[in-house]
C-alpha cells in the first residue's frame, strides 16, 4: 500500500489540512504516518482511524522508504531535510507548504484550478516536488485567472490587507491580547453614555504606546493599526512578500509572458482573511459585463459580487468569508484612468486557498496518476 508522510500536521497549515483530508474523505486508500521534530512516539492526530505513534521527522531512512512526503514543517525543516532524502536518490514525490523550493528550477507551484495544465505536464514529465504558493498571490489568481487567460491582463497594481495568521499561530493570538488590552482599558468609558470619542482615542492611543502593550511578535500595535511592511527588504526596494507577486504569479502560469505584479503589501488586524484591491491595466476597451464573465467564469468558488454596498458589506469582508473557500471579487469597475484600467477587491482565507487547500489536491491529483 502506498505510504504518504505527513510532517507538520499540528501547525497551523498543517491543522486545517488535516480538517480538509478529512472532509474530502482523504484519509482511504494509503497508510499515512505521522511525524514530529520533538514529540518521538508521541500520539498522532486523532481521525477517527488507526495511527501509529509519532515517527522522527528527521530520520532520513524512514523518510527515504516512503512514496509520498508532505511537509507544512516549515522552511528551516525543509531546508535541511530535503537536500538528505534526495540526496538518498529518493524518488518520491514531496509536497511542501514553505517556501524554500518555491523557485527551484525542478519544482511545480501548485494551484490546480489555476494551473492544472502545468501540474499535469509536470507529473508527466516525471517531476516530483511541488510546493503551495504564497497566500496572496493565489489567492489573487483564484480570484482574477479568468480575466488573465483572456491574454488581455498587462500588468497588476495589488495593494494588500493582510491577515495575522500569515504570521503565523503566535501572531494570531497577539492580536486578539492586543483588542483585548484597548477592550479591558476603555470598558469603564464605554459604559459611561457621557464619554466623547476624542476622550476614548486619548484613552486608546496612550495604550498603543505603552512600553507593556503585547507586541512581542508583531513589534508594534497591529490593533487599532496597521503594519505596512511583510517579510525582508529586497534590493528593488520591495518587500520579499511584494518581491513574490510577480515572480511567483509567472511561475504558476507559465505562460510563455510575462505579467507584471507589482504593490504593497499591509498587515492588518484581520484574523484569517487576505484582502486585495487590484488595479489591473488591459491591453484593450473590453466592455465590462464581458468582464464579469471572465471572472466568474474561472472556477466554482470564485463569484461576483454586485458593485454596491448592501452586497459587498454582505459578502466581501473577511468575516463574511473566514473559514470557508469561497472567493469573493467585487468593486468591479473601469477606472477614472481610462477603459482599460479595471479595479477589483477580492477577499480569501489564506489558511485554505492560501496554504492548505492546494496542498491537499496536489496528493489528491498525485494518488490518482
Ligand atoms: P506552525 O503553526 O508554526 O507549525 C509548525 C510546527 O511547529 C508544527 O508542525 C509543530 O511541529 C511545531 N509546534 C511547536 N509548538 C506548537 C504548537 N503549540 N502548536 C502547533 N505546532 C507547534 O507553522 P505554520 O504557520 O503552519 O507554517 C508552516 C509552513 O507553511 C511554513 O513554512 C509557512 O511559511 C508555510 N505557510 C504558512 C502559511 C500561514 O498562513 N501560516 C501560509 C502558507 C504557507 P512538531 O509537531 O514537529 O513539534
Amino acid at each position: 500500500m502506498v505510504q504518504i508522510g505527513f510532517i507538520g500536521w499540528r501547525g497551523m497549515v498543517g491543522s486545517v489540512l488535516m480538517e480538509r483530508m478529512q472532509a474530502e474523505n482523504g484519509f482511504s486508500g494509503f497508510e499515512p504516518i505521522f511525524f514530529t521534530t520533538s514529540n518521538v512516539g508521541g500520539q498522532g492526530p486523532a481521525l477517527g482511524i488507526d495511527v501509529p505513534p509519532l515517527q522522527d521527522a528527521y530520520d532520513v531512512k524512514l523518510l527515504t522508504s516512503l512514496d509520498i512526503i508532505i511537509s507544512c514543517q516549515g522552511g528551516s525543516y525543509t531546508k535541511e531535510i530535503y537536500p538528505e532524502v534526495r540526496k538518498q536518490g529518493w524518488q518520491g514525490y514531496w509536497i511542501d507548504a514553505a517556501s524554500t523550493l518555491r523557485m527551484a528550477e525542478d519544482s511545480i507551484i501548485v494551484l490546480d484550478p489555476v494551473n492544472r495544465t502545468v501540474i499535469d505536464n509536470a507529473v508527466g514529465s516525471g517531476i516530483k516536488t511541488f510546493v503551495g504558493g504564497n497566500c496572496t498571490v493565489s489567492l489573487m489568481l483564484m480570484a482574477i485567472s479568468g480575466l488573465i487567460e483572456s491574454g488581455h491582463v498587462e500588468w497588476i497594481s495589488s495593494m494588500t490587507y493582510q491577515a495575522a495568521s500569515g504570521a503565523g499561530a503566535k501572531h494570531m493570538k497577539e492580536l486578539i491580547s492586543q483588542m483585548a488590552a484597548l477592550g479591558n482599558i476603555s470598558t469603564a468609558l464605554l459604559k459611561n453614555p457621557a464619554t466623547t470619542a476624542i476622550a476614548l482615542d486619548q484613552v486608546i492611543t496612550s495604550e498603543l504606546r505603552k512600553d507593556s502593550f503585547p507586541t512581542e511578535n508583531f513589534s508594534v500595535p497591529l490593533a487599532g493599526s496597521l503594519i505596512p511592511w511583510i517579510d525582508t527588504l529586497m534590493e528593488s526596494g520591495q518587500t520579499r512578500e511584494e518581491w513574490k507577486g510577480q515572480v511567483e504569479t509567472n511561475k504558476i502560469l507559465q505562460t510563455g509572458k510575462t505579467i507584471s505584479v507589482d504593490g504593497l503589501c499591509v498587515r492588518v488586524g484581520a484574523m484569517r482573511c487576505h484582502s486585495q484591491g487590484l488595479t489591473i491595466k488591459l491591453d484593450k476597451d473590453i466592455p465590462i459585463e464581458e468582464i464579469y464573465q471572465m471572472i466568474e467564469g474561472a472556477n466554482q468558488w470564485v463569484h461576483l459580487v454586485p458593485n454596491d454596498k448592501d452586497s459587498t458589506l454582505k459578502y466581501l469582508t473577511p468575516s463574511a468569508v473566514n473559514g470557508s473557500l469561497a472567493i469573493p471579487v467585487g468593486r468591479v469597475r473601469k477606472m477614472l484612468m481610462g477603459p482599460e484600467y479595471i479595479s477589483v477587491f477580492t477577499v480569501g482565507d489564506q489558511l485554505l486557498w492560501g496554504a492548505a487547500e492546494p496542498l491537499r489536491r496536489i496528493l489528491d491529483i498525485i494518488r490518482r496518476k
